[in-house]
């Protein structure tokens, strides 16, 4: 019996979730699974706020994510080709079949750092830490990542004068009256609003970019069909249009009407590793299917607001916050990490009316309903 030779470019959220579901799924004499990631942790991006602000931490080592039966390579994959991955030292790693999971690569104007970069979290909080009294701090972005990142630095530094800048209205995906709460909670902190776009003649000692716009651009430069945003361009079942042998998952891949997320890039992961599955037992595919439960955004580390929503993402009027939401959100954040450490993870389909449109080659445009401040 042959052993297929699958690689998952990428240990975040998608990529761990797939390799580690694989792992449970196939027998070591069918399939050796190899994942590739540029740093040697997994890091929950969904706290790198905490890591900016100084009250958490957001890397664990890969090691600890991932089943032994899981071989990790630490290196930056600098190109895919015809079966075959190269490492930017020049080692190429062959594959019958891949998981692209690359995710997100956000990127600032020069002048700013961007606080989902692990690396350029890192510096901020270096910087944030030595900011005196009365510094001003700019963190730009109105969804979720800038109120988080907003509050959390102002809870944490309250004698800094910390401003949220948004082109749009702060809070937008979530529901009106949920929104005013954020205001509330904003105002509470200290946090004052800027209606507007980024302007680098303003006043600010840290400028912090909360807009999640870049991927990596790993599957272009391969020659892979991407979307206009550079996401991978997938099918109904998750597979590469260009090259069938390649499965996306996570922010780097264009999965219509999602939203960038964890909340979205798990599923995908178990479900690329599950059509991964049915392939190797020759078994027909599943078209993939998700259903949105709702959103959560901390406070601060004492509060959050946690909105339901319909299983097509739209918020409803049911929300909850304060310091229940608080317990609520910390218990999501951990589950995320124990579902990707385990590939353990079942998720709600989407109501009828958003599933996939039943198209093997979704058109660019199809592919780029996705939210720009990302999650
Ligand atoms: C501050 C913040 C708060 C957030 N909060 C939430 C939240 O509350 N809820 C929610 O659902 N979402 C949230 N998000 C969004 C969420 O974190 C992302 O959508 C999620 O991390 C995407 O997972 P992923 O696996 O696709 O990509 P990532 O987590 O970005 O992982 C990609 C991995 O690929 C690796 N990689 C990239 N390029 C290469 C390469 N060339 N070779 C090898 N490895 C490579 C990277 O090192 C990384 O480990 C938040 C994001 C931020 C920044």
């Amino acid at each position: 019996m042959s052993t297929t030779r699958i690689v998952i470019v990428g240990g975040g959220y998608a990529g761990c979730m797939a390799a580690n579901r694989l792992a449970r799924k196939t027998d070591p004499e069918t399939a050796a699974i190899t994942l590739i990631n540029a740093r040697p942790d997994f890091i929950e991006r969904v706290r790198l706020h905490q890591r900016v602000a100084g009250t958490g931490e957001a890397g664990t080592p890969l090691t600890e994510m991932l089943n032994d039966r899981v071989s990790l390579r630490i290196g930056a994959a600098a190109s895919i080709g015809d079966g075959v991955v190269t490492l930017d030292d020049g080692t190429e790693i062959a594959f019958d079949r891949l998981v692209y999971a690359a995710g997100g690569a956000p990127r600032g104007p020069e002048g700013t750092l961007a606080v989902g970069d692990p690396e350029q979290a890192t510096t901020a909080r270096a910087r944030l830490a030595a900011l005196g009294d009365g510094a001003h701090v700019t963190v730009v972005g109105g969804g979720l990542t800038g109120i988080e990142t907003a509050t959390e630095i102002a809870e944490a530094r309250p004698e800094l004068a910390v401003t949220l800048v948004s082109a749009g209205e702060v809070g937008a995906s979530l529901h009106p009256s949920a929104r005013r709460r954020i205001h509330d909670e904003l105002a509470a902190l200290g946090v004052a609003e800027r209606r507007g776009t980024y302007d680098p003649a303003q006043r600010s000692d840290l400028t912090l970019w909360a807009i999640a716009t870049d991927v990596s651009d790993l599957a272009q430069r391969s020659g892979l069909r991407v979307d206009a945003d550079g996401r991978l361009t997938v099918d109904r079942y998750l597979r590469s249009v260009t090259d069938p042998r390649i499965f996306g998952a996570g922010d780097a891949a264009a999965v219509p009407g999602q939203r960038l997320s964890c909340q979205t890039a798990m599923p995908q992961g178990a479900h690329a590793a599950d059509n991964l599955v049915r392939e190797l037992k020759h078994a027909p595919l599943r078209p993939y299917s998700m259903g949105y439960a709702g959103q959560n955004v901390s406070i601060g580390r004492r509060r959050a607001v946690i909105q339901a929503a319909r299983r097509d993402d739209t918020p409803i009027r049911l929300w909850f916050g304060g310091r229940a939401g608080a317990l609520f959100k910390e218990q999501v954040c951990a589950m995320a990490k124990a579902a990707a450490g385990s590939g353990r993870y079942t998720w709600l389909p989407a109501p009828r009316s958003a599933r996939t449109p039943a198209t093997e080659t979704p058109s660019p445009e199809t592919t780029s309903g996705r939210t720009p401040t990302g999650r």
